[in-house]
């Protein structure tokens, strides 16, 4: 059984994770549970936030290491909150903050220019100086809201519409959400990549 660390606390992430990766012989392990501390993300960039994460957390383990980044961009924004998704309204990360916010700076704007998108990055590193990571990404297109709608999940989820479906991604439920989502579509795209490419170790 190959076992990898994932470098993000997020006990979420790691249940999703667990789940779709379910059917390959591995063994995933949160980075705190081997005393991996947070590492600064000083990247510009999703991809290299996720493999500064990696690395670190391959470095102080020695094994194979999975991270993810993820955030919501926004066209008319110059592709804000982007990076700063999170703590687009200040820190710490306030949910309503940051919708409340968004919906200030698009205010007025018609729906046609309200176009967004969430995206995911996952990699894997199969050891700490891997030249060739595994990188899988997802997106998801839609468009931000007037108001909030629905309370299902967090960040964004409120003000983000999936215009295809006619919901915000707070008015799905999590199953439907997590068939057709930004990180469900790089998680599969990354567990296709294991089963034909091989695992690490
Ligand atoms: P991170 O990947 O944990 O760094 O999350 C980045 C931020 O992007 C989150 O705190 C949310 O604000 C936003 N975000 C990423 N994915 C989603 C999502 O599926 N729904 C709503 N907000 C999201």
């Amino acid at each position: 059984m190959n076992t990898l660390v994932l470098a993000s606390g997020n006990a979420g992430k790691l249940e999703e994770l667990r789940a779709m990766l379910a059917d390959l012989p591995l063994t995933i392990v949160p980075q705190r549970e081997l005393g991996v501390d947070d590492v600064p993300e000083t990247g510009t960039t999703f991809v290299e936030n996720a493999l500064i994460k990696a690395r670190h957390a391959s470095q102080v383990t020695g094994l194979p290491a999975l991270a993810d980044d993820s955030g919501l961009i926004v066209d008319a924004l110059g592709g804000a909150p982007g990076l700063h998704s999170a703590r687009y309204a200040g820190s710490p990360t306030d949910d309503a903050a940051n919708n409340a916010k968004l919906l200030r700076a698009l205010d007025g704007l018609p729906e046609a220019q309200r176009t967004a998108r969430f995206y995911a990055v996952i990699v894997l590193l199969r050891h700490a100086e891997d030249p060739q990571p595994l990188i899988a990404e997802g997106t998801w297109a839609g468009r931000i809201l007037d108001a909030p709608r629905g309370r299902n999940g967090f960040g964004y989820n409120p003000v983000f519409l999936d215009p295809a479906r006619g919901l915000s991604a707070a008015e799905m439920a999590p199953e439907q959400k997590n068939r057709i989502s930004h990180r469900a579509l790089a998680l599969q795209s990354l567990r296709d990549r294991l089963a034909s490419s091989g695992l690490p170790g």
